[in-house]
């Protein structure tokens, strides 16, 4: 298996780096600046670039990247990407460093989000966060909804590696929405130390989000009733519909998330 190790750039991404002996592969490079320090320093050679969406903090350092390596650039098909020479549209099985990765469509945060998935860990870029989730910014709640189903699935001590720090932020929220869960209040304890430490919060353990990621707990009874209590606050009717509800739930929670 190969090696995942992080390289900070901006305020608060992070672009990961998979590593096999001097071979390495970056997900999401927003910015080439930092990449391109940690490759050299490290004596790496850039085989690949794997993309999970359009914006901006997950793709602008392509071009300076491959100016400098000549790297198969991975990315969703419906997305304007520079220099992607991989299209690919979810459902395909890629190889990254000899390991097989599957790739999975996950729409919501945009139309053609991709994850990256190999037995044990997860690249979903800005689809789920630490206890939280992307912004609907081009997809519709039922389809965040089923994007983060689809991850849910997965085993519960699967890696999560997503592109952004922001555990802390939205762990805020989640208390809010279930001030009464013991797993959350000893994970705001636990992510304050290591960030105080300086340490990141991620990678995410699948089983740790599904225990305090009030995204993905869109049938635990104390969020549905935040999400009515939000959506009555908002004038709209819930859609209670059996096979609907929890799509209804994750809409109203994630709209509160956004002016929280
Ligand atoms: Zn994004
Ligand atoms: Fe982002």
């Amino acid at each position: 298996m190969f090696e995942v190790s992080f390289i900070p750039a901006f305020k608060d991404n992070y672009i990961w780096l998979l590593t096999r002996g001097k071979r390495a592969v970056v997900v999401d490079p927003g910015d080439a600046a930092p990449v391109i320090a940690r490759l050299e320093a490290d004596g790496l050679t850039l085989e690949g670039i794997l993309i999970t969406h359009h914006h901006a903090d997950h793709q602008g350092g392509i071009a300076e990247l491959t100016a400098r390596w000549q790297a198969e650039i991975y990315a969703p098909v419906v997305e304007s990407i520079t220099g992607c020479t991989r299209p690919l549209s979810g459902g395909e099985l890629i190889e990254v460093l000899g390991e097989t990765v599957a790739v999975l469509a996950v729409p919501g945060h945009t139309r053609g989000h991709l994850a990256y998935s190999v037995p044990g860990a997860l690249f979903c870029g800005d689809t789920l966060f630490g206890a939280g989730c992307g912004r609907l910014f081009e997809g519709t709640p039922e389809q965040m909804s089923a994007s983060l189903d689809q991850i849910a699935a997965l085993p519960d001590d699967t890696l999560i590696y997503c592109a952004h720090e922001y555990t802390g932020m939205n762990l805020r929220f989640a208390l809010a929405i279930e001030p009464d869960n013991a797993a959350l209040q000893a994970r705001v304890a636990k992510v304050a130390a290591l960030r105080a430490a300086g340490r990141p919060s991620v990678p995410l353990t699948l089983a740790e989000e599904k225990a305090t990621n009030p995204f993905l707990r869109c049938e635990v009874p104390a969020v549905v009733d935040a999400g009515l209590r939000h959506a009555a606050q908002t004038g709209e009717d819930p859609d209670l519909t059996v096979n609907r509800k929890k799509a209804s739930i994750f809409k109203f929670i994630r709209s509160w998330r956004n002016t929280f």
